[in-house]
């Protein structure tokens, strides 16, 4: 069987180094990749190439940039083009970006089956553009692939039971990920702080592009930094561009964004995580770290179901109390709530029996 699969963005490389490898060993399946450009710059896409082994795209895109219909119109025309040519027999795509979105639509207009990595996940939030994206894209899918429990309870409560599609909870890749590469983490060049930071992650568009949230989570951070301990805070680019634009200043350790080891590294030695993104969030759990989110919904409600993770929202008073209630605060991983490390394998033979 001839795979497509479209990634893009950061989080899909690390998915895809472990999705692409168990494709690669199970026999009857091949494995042809477009890469979309969503992310391109070097310490956001090549270095997680370089790092995890992930097969060299055989496409790619280059599309970034513009408004969101701009770039999954880009896409789609693009991604339809590789797909006349390649006539593959399924399309993978991987979680809630417009590469996803894209890649599910142009592969439905051809006829051609999709299978979604990261089926069923819900934040009930419709202003979130990856809320919009995983919907519609396991509309057009017809093998769900859910990481969690929950994601196959929203997809029954949607009427998914009674659809010819197959949904599987496979778990979740980001386990295996995690799993894999954990003995090879790295120090990021030059870091030179003790352990028990508290590693920050700043980038989902409703923090990023309303002026009054990030306001009072740039704040935050800064008296966290100053009262709690240090904050290393890998810079997204949009990140950095929104807080240039609204000339706030940041008092923290900020640095580079780091590749996929360096990360765990820092996961490794943090004293609690902060953040805002969805991977980050499990990834706190995996190295046993209590997480603080600085959302109102989370599509990980099993991590606040057992006290590992904490909503927080972009409420400044908020996230300094719980951050300082958290700090230090070790999570142990007594439920099998992500699979345990094999949803990569799951996947590669469920899609070669097919
Ligand atoms: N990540 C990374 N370097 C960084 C920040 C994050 O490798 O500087 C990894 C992180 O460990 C996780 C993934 O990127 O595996 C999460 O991606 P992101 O937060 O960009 O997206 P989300 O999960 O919110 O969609």
């Amino acid at each position: 069987m001839k795979l497509l699969t479209i990634i893009g963005a950061r989080p899909q490389f690390i998915k895809a180094s472990v999705v692409s490898r168990a494709i690669a060993d199970q026999a009857g399946l091949s494995e042809v990749i477009i890469h979309t450009g969503q992310h391109f710059d070097a310490n956001m896409s090549d270095i997680f190439f370089d790092q995890l082994g992930i097969p060299r795209p055989n496409y790619q895109l280059d599309i970034h940039g513009g408004s969101h219909g701009e770039m999954t119109g880009r896409m789609l025309s693009e991604i339809e083009q590789v797909m006349i040519k390649e006539k593959p027999d399924r399309v993978l795509v991987y979680g809630d970006t417009n590469s996803t979105l894209a890649g599910a639509l142009a592969a439905a207009k051809l006829h051609i089956p999709v299978a979604h990595i990261e089926a069923g996940l819900r934040s009930f939030n419709m202003r979130m553009p990856e809320e919009i994206n995983r919907i519609l894209t396991d509309q057009v899918s017809d093998i769900l692939f859910c990481p969690t429990q929950a994601a196959m309870e929203n997809l029954a409560r949607e009427g998914f039971s009674d659809k010819p599609v197959q949904v599987l909870n496979v778990g979740d890749v980001m386990q295996d990920s995690a799993l894999f590469f954990s003995q090879r983490a790295t120090a990021p060049r030059g870091f030179a702080l003790s352990d028990g930071f508290v590693l920050t992650t700043l980038h989902r568009a409703e923090n990023t592009d309303d002026p009054a949230k990030l306001e009072a989570i740039i704040s935050a951070l800064n008296m966290v930094h100053s009262a709690v301990a240090p904050v290393v805070l890998p810079l997204h680019p949009r990140t950095r561009a929104a807080i240039d634009r609204t000339g706030l200043t940041l008092n923290v350790h900020v640095i580079e964004p780091v590749g996929y080891l360096e990360m765990i590294w820092l996961l490794q030695r943090c004293g609690l995580v902060l953040t805002d993104s969805g991977g980050v969030q499990k990834e706190s759990f995996f190295f046993g770290k209590a997480c603080v989110t600085m959302r109102d919904q989370t599509e990980w409600v099993e991590l606040v179901t057992v006290g590992a993770n904490e909503l927080v929202g972009a409420d400044q008073a908020n996230i300094v109390a719980t951050v300082g209630r958290r700090y230090g605060q070790k999570i142990e991983d007594q439920h099998q709530l992500y699979g345990g490390g094999q949803a990569a394998k799951r996947i590669a033979e469920y899609l070669s029996s097919k």
